[in-house]
């Protein structure tokens, strides 16, 4: 009664998608167009992660490589044609166990039957000076998006977990050398990882080393011309000239919002299988933020898709 109460004269949406990445978009383009009113909650612009890759080169069907602005905002529009709502505000919020499920903004409380939690992923940095400055001038959170643009060119990995190694091992195919720094003396990915490492010939591994600063060139345009790196056992300061350093130290998902209302995993991705489902029968998990090997544009927007279904088989049943 008390609920009813609360709702009365509200709209309560069919389907509330939190983040408007390339995932939560797609899943408002199948729910709009499947008939469903949906509103999209972004607390940030449209495109997520999508929208700050320059080139985007591995989206099938675009030859030339696009910006992911440019197709983030494709993707918004076709959405926003379908009907799909936008409420530009951040999810800080949820109540999945009332029904409707609720959601909270800074600047209000919403209702919906079923929710898309789309809201991503971020790289955990490593938190060097002007890190932030350098993403994009040769700071990288992403070899397999970024690795292509420094072909024939040496590059250097820091991690030591199987995101590195499979990093190394991308771009040990196309960069000249590739430098690995961990600050153990062994690495932490599995088995598999350390054979194929050892079989490449143009890798060099910087053990017991930690990344000190970011050598930048030209002031007026900054840009990375290497890494200085100290080793914790002998103290010892190295530069590595590099023009890239790709940095794998592990990637945060966005859900501390949840407040522990929907099971996570060791490394706090949202428990979820293929079709988005989670153990909450009326909320579905989308993208970067879900448990899944790959994490791309191309899979995000297939997630977005299948939990539009899986919310509207919900609400049909
Ligand atoms: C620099 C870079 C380059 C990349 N290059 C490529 C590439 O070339 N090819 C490729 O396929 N992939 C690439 N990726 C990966 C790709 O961008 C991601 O896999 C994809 O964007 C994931 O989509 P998503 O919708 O799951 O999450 P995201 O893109 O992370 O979007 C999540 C959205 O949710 C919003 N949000 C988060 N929390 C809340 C909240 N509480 N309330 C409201 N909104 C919230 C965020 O603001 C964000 O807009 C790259 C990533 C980066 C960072």
């Amino acid at each position: 009664m008390a609920q009813q109460a609360e709702t009365a004269g509200r709209e309560v949406l069919d389907v509330a998608i939190i983040g408007a990445g390339p995932a939560g978009l797609t899943a408002a383009l199948y729910a709009a167009r499947a008939g469903l009113s949906c509103a999209m909650f972004e607390m940030l612009s449209p495109g997520g992660q999508c929208a700050q890759t320059e080139h985007l080169e591995n989206y099938p069907g675009y030859t030339r490589s696009t910006s992911g602005f440019e197709l983030s905002m494709d993707m918004y529009d076709q959405a926003s044609s379908f009907g799909a709502g936008t409420i530009s505000e951040e999810v800080t919020a949820v109540d999945f166990t009332a029904e409707p499920n609720r959601l909270t903004t800074p600047f209000g409380t919403y209702f919906a039957k079923t929710v898309i939690v789309a809201t991503g992923a971020k790289a955990a940095q490593l938190g060097l000076p002007r890190e932030e400055e350098l993403r994009g001038r040769g700071v990288s959170y992403c070899a397999t998006c970024d690795g292509n643009f420094f072909r024939d060119k040496d590059v250097v990995v820091v991690g030591g977990g199987n995101t590195a190694v499979a990093d190394v091992i991308y771009l040990a195919r196309i960069c000249r050398k590739v430098y690995l720094v961990h600050r153990r003396d062994k690495l932490r990915a599995t088995a598999i990882y350390h054979q194929r490492l050892a079989e490449l010939s143009n890798v060099e591994m910087c053990w017991d080393s930690v990344a000190e600063e970011f050598l930048i060139e030209d002031e007026a345009r900054p840009r990375v011309r290497g890494l200085r790196i100290r080793n914790t056992k002998t103290d010892e300061v190295r530069d590595l000239p590099v023009s890239a350093v790709f940095i794998a130290v592990g990637m945060r998902p966005n859900t501390e919002f949840l407040g522990g209302a929907l099971e996570l995993d060791a490394g706090g991705y949202i428990v979820a299988d293929g079709t988005g489902r989670t153990a909450t029968a009326d909320v579905f998990a989308a993208g970067d933020v879900r448990t899944k090997e790959l994490r791309q544009v191309v899979t995000a927007v297939a997630d977005g898709a299948n939990c539009a279904e899986s919310a509207a088989d919900f609400l049909d049943a």
